[in-house]
C-alpha cells in the first residue's frame, strides 16, 4: 500500500478531495481550527485502489499571520511522509504565485506528484488548466471533488505513476526467473484469486504500462508434428542463421531463435522442430504437454501451424485450448495452402470452423500460408504483430466506465430471486492478456449468459479480437 498527501494552497478543494476519498464527513471542512486529532492517516479508497491519506486538516480556517508559515511546515510534513502527492490546484480560479510556491515545495521533494486540476466543471475552468501546465508537474488530471467528476482518470493517474505492483500488492505476485510461470487458470475465473500469479514471465510487464514494440516479441510455433513448423522456422530464419545456444532463464533443452521481422525483433521458440535438428532424426516425434506448455509459456503469441490438408484434429483443438487458458494470444497458419485447391471456398470453410470450434476467444486471427513456399509468412506475422499489440492493450477506466453505463441502461442486469442485480464500476486490473473487474453486488448470482454478453461487448467496444479476455466480478466493499 502507499501514502498520499493532498497538497495545495487554501481553498482550491483539499478538504472536499480528501473527504471523497475518505468517505465520511471527518473532514476539514466542518473542523473546528485547534481542534487536536487522534489520527493523522485515514484509510482511502478510490473504485479497487486502497490507500491512506495524510490529514493535513484544519489548516484553513487559522486565521494567523503566520499561516503561509505554517502550512508550508504542514506541507513539508506532509509531503515527507507520502509516497505520493496528489498536488491540488484551482483551475477555476487559475494559477497564482502561491500556487507556484506550494508546486516548487513538492518538486523539491522529488516525490511522485499527480498535478489534479479541481474543479474543472467550473465555466473558464479550461484556461486555469492549461495554465497549470506552467507548474511543470506534468500534465493535470481535470476533476470536480466537488460534483464527484474525472475520479476514474485519477484512479488511472494514480497507477500508472505508483506502478501496478504497488498498488495491487496481493495481485502481483511476480515470477523470480524467465521461465517461472503462471499457474492454469480456468478460462472464466469467477474470483480475485484467479488472476493472482497470471503475469507472464516477463519481469518488466508491470513498468511497461503502454505497448512496447523495442522489446523482442516472444512468438512460440506449435502444432501436430508434420503440420510444418520446422520448414515455417526454416524459411523465416533463412538457411544461414545460427540457432543461439540454450538462453539463461528458459529450461535447458529448449531453445530460442533470435530473429527480426520489418525491423522488429523476434524471438522464436520452436519445441519440436528445433529439438528435432539436435537430437535422434527419424523418430516419430510426439508433442508432449509439457513441451507445448514450455513453448506457450514463453510466448506472448502462440502460432498454431495446421496443416490445410488435415485440419482441426482434437490434439490442435487441445493445444488452442490450452493456450487460450494460458492466457496467450493464439494466432492460426493454415499452412501447406499450396496444396489446396478452391482456395476461396476452403478459407471461407476453414474459418468458420475456427469460430465454431473455438468459441472461447471470438476473432481469432488465421492466415493461410505455405511454409515451404514462402508465402503468406508477411501477413502472418502482420496478424501475430496486431494481435501482440491487443494483447498488451491497456484501456482508461473513464472509457471503460462510460461504456458500462451505456451498457446497463440499454440491458441492465437481470433480477435475481427478486432483486436487480447491480454494477458498480469496471476497471481493467491487468494487461498481457487484459483483465478487468466488475464492481456488482452479489457476483455469484450474475448468470453466466450475462456475464458474456459483457465480455462480448468488452471486446467488441474496445475492438479486441482474437485474444483472451478476463474478466472478475467481485463485490464492493
Ligand atoms: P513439423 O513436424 O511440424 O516440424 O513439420 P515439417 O516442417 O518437418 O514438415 C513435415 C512435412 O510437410 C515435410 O515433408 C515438409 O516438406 C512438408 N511441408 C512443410 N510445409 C509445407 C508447405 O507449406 N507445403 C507443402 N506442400 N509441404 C510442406
Amino acid at each position: 500500500s502507499f501514502t498520499l498527501a493532498i497538497v495545495g494552497r487554501p481553498n482550491v478543494g483539499k478538504s472536499t478531495l480528501f473527504n471523497r476519498l475518505v468517505g465520511r464527513k471527518i473532514a476539514l471542512v466542518d473542523d473546528l481550527p485547534g481542534v487536536t486529532r487522534d489520527r493523522r492517516v485515514h484509510a482511502a479508497k478510490l473504485y479497487d485502489l486502497k490507500f491512506d491519506v495524510i490529514d493535513t486538516a484544519g489548516l484553513e480556517e487559522v486565521d494567523s499571520e503566520s499561516l503561509e508559515g505554517r502550512m508550508r511546515a504542514q506541507t513539508e510534513l506532509a509531503i515527507g511522509e507520502a509516497d505520493l502527492i496528489v498536488f491540488l490546484v484551482d483551475a477555476k480560479a487559475g494559477i497564482t504565485p502561491t500556487d507556484v510556491t506550494f508546486a516548487d515545495l513538492v518538486r523539491r521533494s522529488g516525490k511522485p506528484v499527480i498535478l489534479v486540476a479541481n474543479k474543472a466543471e467550473a465555466r473558464g475552468a479550461e484556461s486555469g488548466m492549461y495554465d497549470s501546465y506552467a507548474l511543470g508537474l506534468g500534465e493535470p488530471t481535470p476533476i470536480s471533488a466537488e460534483h464527484g467528476q474525472g475520479f476514474p482518470d485519477l484512479r488511472d493517474a494514480i497507477v500508472e505513476i505508483m506502478g501496478e505492483e504497488r498498488v495491487f500488492p496481493d495481485e502481483h505476485v511476480k515470477p523470480d526467473a524467465d521461465d517461472t510461470v503462471a499457474v492454469t487458470i480456468p478460462a472464466t475465473p469467477r474470483s480475485m484469486d484467479d488472476l493472482i500469479g497470471d503475469d507472464i514471465d516477463d519481469p518488466d510487464a508491470d513498468e511497461v504500462p503502454a505497448y512496447d514494440s523495442s522489446k523482442p516479441l516472444r512468438i512460440a510455433i506449435v502444432g501436430r508434428p508434420n503440420a510444418g513448423k520446422s520448414t515455417l522456422v526454416n524459411t523465416m530464419l533463412g538457411e544461414d542463421r545460427l540457432l543461439t545456444g540454450p538462453e539463461a532463464g528458459i529450461t535447458r533443452d529448449s531453445i530460442s531463435v533470435d530473429w527480426e521481422w520489418n525491423g522488429r525483433k523476434i524471438k522464436l521458440f520452436d519445441t519440436a522442430g528445433l529439438r528435432r535438428k539436435s537430437r535422434v532424426q527419424g523418430k516419430l516425434e510426439k508433442l508432449s504437454v509439457g513441451d507445448a506448455l514450455r513453448a506457450i509459456r514463453f510466448a506472448e503469441v502462440v502460432i498454431i501451424v495446421l496443416d490445410a490438408t488435415i485440419p482441426f484434429e482434437k490434439q490442435d483443438l487441445q493445444i488452442a485450448d490450452l493456450i487460450i487458458r494460458e492466457g496467450r494470444a493464439p494466432i492460426i497458419a493454415f499452412n501447406k495452402w499450396d496444396l489446396v485447391e478452391n482456395r476461396q471456398m476452403v478459407l471461407a470453410d476453414l474459418r468458420e470452423k475456427t469460430e465454431r470450434l473455438l468459441p472461447q476467444i471470438r476473432g481469432i486471427r488465421a492466415v493461410p500460408i505455405s511454409g515451404e513456399r514462402n508465402q503468406g509468412i508477411d501477413k502472418l506475422m502482420a496478424a501475430v504483430a496486431s494481435t501482440d499489440e491487443i494483447w498488451n492493450r491497456r484501456i482508461s477506466t473513464g472509457r471503460l466506465n462510460r461504456w458500462m453505463e451505456g451498457v446497463t441502461t440499454h440491458h441492465p442486469p437481470p433480477a435475481v430471486a427478486g432483486r436487480r442485480l447491480k454494477i458498480k464500476y469496471i476497471t481493467q486490473v491487468k494487461t498481457r492478456p487484459p483483465g478487468f473487474v466488475i464492481s456488482c453486488s452479489r457476483p455469484e448470482a450474475f448468470p453466466t449468459s450475462y456475464v458474456r454478453y459483457l465480455s462480448n461487448g468488452l471486446r467488441e467496444t474496445f475492438d479486441m479480437p482474437g485474444v483472451p479476455i478476463r474478466l472478475v466480478l467481485r463485490t464492493s466493499d
